[in-house]
This record gives structure tokens, C-alpha cells and sequence, in this order.
């Protein structure tokens, strides 16, 4: 499958038109086909053969030239050409919080920077602070900047690397000789970064195994090759590791593989106290010897005497106190998800029409989406003026009439303004269905500025979310100084509810934030914030977070239906 690597190279021109300043829907475009492209189920080469590349949802006549280019040469010369217009490293810089494609470029172009290294020694030099627009305190944030970016630097984040490790497992899964396969690690516990991914499979004849999967597309290094162990470094410098074992070893082995140590370690000692030894190979009791049978990973549970633990509360320990008292929450899952209520569409910064969110929605078995695009002050992202949010209310109500089986809610995701009032007036966000409040602006206010404003919105009578609550984008920009506390205190006094935003990006509200709002009585609403219909899919990033801030359907707004949803929103209660 050539999928992954195409949607890397799509994923890099993206940047790079980025960084040259290009239009921001060129640059959605291909980051769009990237994504189109991993998620894609088939292999593109047998969709291209087929002379179909073009129904693929994405791809429009310029890019099928282009795919068509590489897949019968090896080359894209749109991509070449791109990339030798700019040093290789420049690409990175945009990484460093605080350095845009706009900035990046003026460094390049101005001080003849070209990598990261290079800009770290220019702000050791202070040679910054003769640009125009810039100062002492540039240089000390983007040296602060890029110490946070080299440690993240050695770990991927969720998005990055769960599709391309599904991928993997898929094609495993397809050898004739593979009998089971899974993800296990940190990834399958669904942390927020992962180091590395972890695989498991289960195989009578493990070579071929091997065989294949250091072939897989797009390995820069193989770092390892045993018998039944591997590990391989793709392009993107995400490591996977493989181990297969005996079909009879592979629900030990998948338990202990996917950790935490920590789980791991408290699990064997009540192992201990029953005269079982549990490790990576299966489950012995210590008596005699005689090896216990275990067929999933449910049977290791049982043998120590536990119900299942799912993966993503393996990880403190408490979990397994949690399970012995009988005290496991029945954890929510995407099929729970009732609909979505943070989506844009192409009236503010989407791409897609109002018609086809809802008709996505439908196609996704959700019973309602609630159309929240943005507020005047966010004009970079068109946000809408109240007479253009009238139109669209009517435009709504129209779709309403005309569409059968999907209930399009209107909303707004109104912008929280410096001082905390919204940008919209409330006699037009009352005969809102839901109101989404959020920060865009004015990031750098100080804790109890940015804690006021926030709670200055979730008094407003009609503020029924807070959208992203901290605001980080991870790998990009930390979360702003709020008072968590605080923000959750007034959530739960006022009846506002704290969303856990989906975008793999994002994961925000994260999961300690989120099971600790739960704790305070916080309604929480899982949304994708999705600019386009395939951001609907990212769903399940949220709800892994919620999983392991150990919520269940109940805790979670749209997991209701509408009647019930509309009565727990503040302007539906009376
Ligand atoms: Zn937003
Ligand atoms: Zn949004």
C-alpha cells in the first residue's frame, strides 16, 4: 500500500505552501487529500488503476494529475519543485510556538535561516532583535520554544500515529499466516503522545511475519530483526515495534504489551497473593507449574479473579482497586455519540456546505449537529455578523424541512472577547439552539484576566459550551494560564458545560481535566470541531479521552437524545 506515503508527501506540500504564504484553502486542500488518503480503506494504486482516483472525496482534477504522475514514475514533480524552493529544515521552524510560515520565512529570507539549529544560535546571538517587529522577547520565547519542541520532538502525537498504526495492523492482519494481531502500548491505552508503537501478533510461522513487515512502505530504517522481534523506523521518524508469539501466548502477551508498568506491577502482585506468576509469555501457578490457559485477554483478568479492565484505564493502578470493589464505570463509546455540537461549515472557515454536515451526520447515525460556525471578531475565519447568522438561521430552518432522518441544530461558537463579553448580542445567541463559547484571541492574558474572562462567558444565560477550554494545540502552543479550578467550580455552579474537543490536535478539555470536571458535577460534551465532513470521524479521539477520564454515556451531553439534550441546554430549560 503506497496510501501512507502519498499522504505524507500531500501533507508536506500542505507545509510548504503554507510556509510560501499560499492560500489557506490550497493549503486545507492537500492536507485534506492527505488525510482522505491514509483513511483511505483501499489501496490507491488499485483505486488509480481502476481509473477512479478522481471519485475519491478530495481529489480534485489537478491532484489526480499529480498522483497520476507519481504512481506511474515514482516522482511528483510539483512536490520537487516545492521543496527545492526552500531549504529542508524551514519546514521545522513552524513548528517552534510563536514562529508562523510568515516569520519563517523572514528569517529565512532576512537572516539566511534555514534550520532550527541555525535559529537557535541566531537568538543566542540576538541577532532577532534587529529585525523589525521583534525584541529581546522574541528571542527568549522561541529559545523557550524550541527547548519545549525538542522534547516533544520524541513523541508523536495520538493523530499521527493511531492511523498509520491501524494501517499496519491491517496489513498484517491480511497475511494468510497471521492469526490474530493488535495494537498494544501506550497507543492502545490511547495516551495523548506515544513514543513508539507496539504491535502483537500471533503467527505458527513468524518469519514470513517478519519478512513482510520490514517491508512495509515507507520504512527509512529497520533498527532490528530477530526471530520474533522487530523494529522498524518509518519516514515520518515514528517507531514500530512487532512481536509474535504462539497463538496460546498472545492474550499475555497483548496484556503485558500494552502496560502501563505500572498496571503491570500491581496486577502481578495480586497475581502473587492468589500463587499465580503472570508475565509476557502466559500465567503459571507457582505450585505445580501447570501453565494456565488463556485465550483473551479477559481470561488473564478472570484468573486473578477481576472483571476486564479496557485499556484505557490501565494506567495509574487504581484502576485494579476500582475493579476488585465492583467500582469499573461502564466506559462510553463512539456508538453512544447522539450527534455533534461544535461543527463549521463553509459559511465561516469550512469547506463544506451546511446540507452536507447534516447529511454526514445522518450518514454517521447521529440524530442531530448543530452548526456553530464563527463569530464577527474571528474574520480571518469569515465569522459571521448577525444579519449573515439570520440568513443562515433561515437557511437552517429550510434544511430542516427538507431533510428527514437528521435534526440540524443552529449555534454559534462565539468568540470570549478580552474583556468577556461575547461578539454577538443576546437576543440573537438566545434564539440559538447551542451556543459554543471560546478564546481565539488574546492568548497571553495573565491567569486571573483569563480565568475571569472565561467565567465572565459561562455566566452569560445562553453560553451552553466552552469550546477547547485551555486552548493548547499539542506539539504547537502550551494552554493559556487559566484556573482549571476555578473555570470547573463556575462550570458546575452555572450549568455550563465543558467540552473534550476531538481534534487530534486538540484533545482539549484532556483527560485529567475532564475526569475531574465529571467529579465536580461538570457536564461534558464531546465535539470535533470538524471544518469539513470527514473531520466527523475524529470522534474517536474524544471519546478516547473520555474513556480514560473514565466517563460513561451518562456523563456526556451528546450522548442524549434531543428532547433530553434540549432540556439540560440553558435556554431549553425553564
Ligand atoms: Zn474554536
Ligand atoms: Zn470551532
Amino acid at each position: 500500500m503506497k496510501n501512507l506515503e502519498l499522504a505524507w508527501i500531500l501533507e508536506e506540500i500542505g507545509d510548504l505552501l503554507d510556509l510560501q504564504g499560499e492560500n489557506p484553502f490550497k493549503v486545507r486542500a492537500y492536507r485534506r487529500a492527505a488525510r482522505t488518503i491514509e483513511l483511505l480503506p483501499e489501496d490507491i494504486e488499485a483505486v488509480w488503476r481502476r481509473g477512479e482516483l478522481g471519485k475519491v472525496e478530495g481529489i480534485g482534477k489537478a491532484l489526480e494529475e499529480k498522483i497520476n504522475e507519481w504512481l506511474s514514475t515514482g516522482v511528483m514533480t510539483y512536490h520537487a519543485e516545492l521543496k527545492a524552493q526552500l531549504p529542508p529544515g524551514l519546514r521545522e521552524l513552524t513548528r517552534v510556538p510563536g514562529v508562523g510560515p510568515k516569520l519563517a520565512q523572514r528569517l529565512y529570507r532576512e537572516l539566511g535561516i534555514r534550520n532550527l539549529d541555525e535559529l537557535e544560535a541566531a537568538c543566542r546571538e540576538q541577532r532577532l532583535r534587529h529585525l523589525k517587529g521583534l525584541g529581546p522577547r522574541t528571542e527568549e520565547n522561541i529559545l523557550r520554544g524550541i527547548e519545549r519542541l525538542r522534547r516533544q520532538m520524541e513523541r508523536f502525537p495520538l493523530g499521527l500515529a493511531l492511523p498509520v498504526a491501524q494501517q499496519l495492523v491491517r496489513a498484517l492482519a491480511a497475511l494468510p499466516v497471521v492469526q490474530r494481531v493488535a495494537l498494544a502500548g501506550s497507543l492502545r491505552r490511547g495516551r495523548e503522545t506515544v513514543g513508539d508503537v507496539d504491535i502483537v501478533a500471533s503467527s505458527p510461522d513468524p518469519e514470513p511475519v517478519m519478512e513482510a513487515f520490514v517491508r512495509t512502505p515507507g520504512v527509512e530504517q529497520v533498527l532490528a530483526r530477530g526471530d520474533t522481534k522487530a523494529s522498524i523506523v518509518l519516514r515520518t521518524g515514528l517507531q514500530v515495534d512487532l512481536r509474535v508469539v504462539r497463538d496460546d501466548q498472545f492474550a499475555a502477551a497483548l496484556h503485558h504489551f500494552t502496560g502501563s508498568k505500572e498496571h503491570n506491577v500491581l496486577l502481578r502482585e495480586l497475581a502473587q497473593t492468589k500463587g499465580l506468576k503472570i508475565s509476557e509469555y502466559g500465567i503459571v501457578r507457582v505450585d505445580d507449574d501447570e501453565v494456565l490457559a488463556v485465550a483473551t485477554e479477559a481470561d488473564v483478568f478472570a484468573a486473578v479473579g477481576l472483571p476486564y479492565i479496557p485499556p484505557e484505564l490501565r494506567e495509574d493502578g487504581s484502576e485494579i482497586a476500582a475493579a476488585r470493589e465492583g467500582r469499573l464505570p461502564e466506559l462510553i463509546t463512539v456508538g453512544d455519540m447522539k450527534g455533534d455540537l461544535h461543527v463549521h461549515s463553509d459559511w465561516s472557515d469550512g469547506l463544506d456546505t451546511i446540507e452536507a454536515m447534516a447529511l454526514a451526520a445522518r450518514e454517521r447515525g447521529y440524530e442531530y449537529i448543530a452548526i456553530t460556525d464563527h463569530s464577527p471578531s474571528l474574520s480571518v475565519a469569515r465569522g459571521l455578523d448577525p444579519a449573515r447568522l439570520e440568513e443562515q438561521l433561515r437557511e437552517i430552518d429550510r434544511l430542516n424541512r427538507q431533510l428527514a432522518g437528521i435534526r440540524i441544530l443552529s449555534g454559534c461558537e462565539v468568540d470570549i472577547l478580552r474583556d468577556g463579553t461575547l461578539d454577538l448580542p443576546d437576543e440573537l445567541l438566545a434564539r440559538l439552539d447551542v451556543v459554543v463559547a471560546s478564546v481565539h484571541s488574546a492568548m497571553g492574558l495573565d491567569e486571573r484576566e483569563m480565568t475571569d474572562r472565561i467565567v465572565a462567558a459561562m455566566r452569560n444565560p445562553h453560553v451552553d459550551i466552552i469550546g477547547h477550554p485551555t486552548g493548547r494545540i499539542l506539539g504547537r502552543r502550551e494552554p493559556y494560564a487559566v484556573d482549571m479550578e476555578r473555570i470547573i467550580q463556575v462550570a458546575a455552579e452555572t450549568g455550563t458545560c465543558l467540552e473534550i474537543n476531538a481534534s487530534p490536535d486538540r484533545l482539549d478539555l484532556n483527560d485529567v481535566y475532564a475526569r475531574w470536571a465529571h467529579a465536580r458535577g461538570v457536564m461534558i460534551v464531546v465535539n470535533t470541531d470538524a471544518h469539513s465532513t470527514e473531520g466527523l470521524d475524529q470522534m474517536g479521539y474524544g471519546v478516547t479521552v473520555a474513556r480514560r477520564a473514565w466517563l460513561g454515556k451518562a456523563d456526556v451531553l451528546n450522548c442524549l437524545p434531543w428532547p433530553e439534550l434540549k432540556a439540560r441546554l440553558k435556554d431549553g430549560r425553564t
